[in-house]
């Protein structure tokens, strides 16, 4: 059976991993992203991915990005997390570096939609929106014959930056306020800065919420925040389903129920859209994105 070679960009971790048909996992490595040594290790180190878990039955390399990404062109003209990447051609930059056929690149949390929409909790749903909650906050929609939604400048779906307190926090994407700046990781961080004035990261203080009643006040302000951020997309998409993923919800024993006692409270439909997280947690940009890759490049037929 073919596979491909998926890679899912993110702000922290690179995972890769090569994929079946049947969209199963058949080996994988993660690396740590090093973003803040700028784009060109960023770039060595998925190359060095791909030169390491290619093999004779690979057909085809999918990497995602976060960001806003030109599926036509691997053009990325915005991405927050990674230093110098706004601006860059991810497919020519990998392509200098080395010639891979039926290269593809897509936006990561459109990607995780459509790994779930392909054999995860989304599976049989019409309609559906995906939240990443890693470092930043990704999102995709999906509709049933439509499929992922684009949008004219590749910015449908970036639910991150929908203002969710108006002359809020300063996003890097230039606008104040953005829904990313209060929801994942770097935003727990945030909430618990502002009000300890002391610099953990999300694990950290996640790690703290048994027993450090401010670090229990920063996540509690998250998750309501959250809720309210459901809230307003069940009111503006009226999805079926909305799935939640990334790194962040690995941690969703401690505030699952939160979630949900918030979201009934604010909401207007109480039971409405189902909340689901998603089955493939970290791994499902790169699992989406060899989808993408298999439907794009080779035509979606399987071939045992
Ligand atoms: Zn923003």
């Amino acid at each position: 059976m073919r596979n491909v070679l998926g890679i899912d960009l993110g702000g922290t971790k690179i995972a890769a991993g090569i994929v079946n048909e049947n969209g199963e996992i058949l080996e994988h490595k993660i690396i740590n992203t090093r973003a803040k040594d700028g784009k060109d290790a960023v770039l060595n180190n998925i190359v060095s991915l791909i030169e390491k878990l290619s093999n004779e039955k690979t057909v085809g390399v999918g990497i995602t990005s976060p960001g806003f990404v030109n599926t036509d062109t691997g053009f990325i003209s915005f991405a927050g997390n990674i230093s110098g990447w706004s601006g860059i051609n991810l497919k020519e930059e990998i392509l200098k570096l080395k010639y891979i056929k039926n290269l593809v690149v897509e936006n990561d949390a459109n990607m995780a939609l459509l790994a779930e929409v392909w054999e995860g909790s989304a599976k049989g749903f019409d309609s559906s929106v995906m939240l990443t909650l890693g470092t930043g906050l990704g999102g995709g929609l999906y509709i049933k014959n439509t499929g992922i939604i684009l949008g004219s400048n590749f910015k449908a779906g970036e639910l991150g930056h929908t203002i969710l307190y108006p002359n809020g926090r300063e996003c890097n994407c230039g606008q104040k306020g953005c829904a990313e700046r209060y929801i994942a990781g770097t935003a727990l961080a945030t909430n618990y800065n502002e009000i300890t004035g002391k610099d953990l990261c999300s694990k950290e203080v996640i790690e703290l919420i048994d027993r450090d009643l401010n670090a229990a006040k920063a996540l509690d302000k998250m998750i309501s925040d959250l809720a309210i951020f459901i809230t307003t997309i069940s009111n503006f998409i009226d999805p079926e389903l909305v799935v939640l993923g990334g790194g962040f919800t690995d941690s969703k024993d401690i505030w699952w129920e939160k979630l949900i006692d918030y979201y009934r409270k604010y909401s207007n439909s109480k039971d409405k859209p189902i909340l689901k997280t998603a089955k493939f947690k970290n791994f499902a940009g790169l699992i989406g994105v060899a989808k993408a890759v298999f439907d794009k490049s080779l035509g979606g037929e399987r071939n045992e």
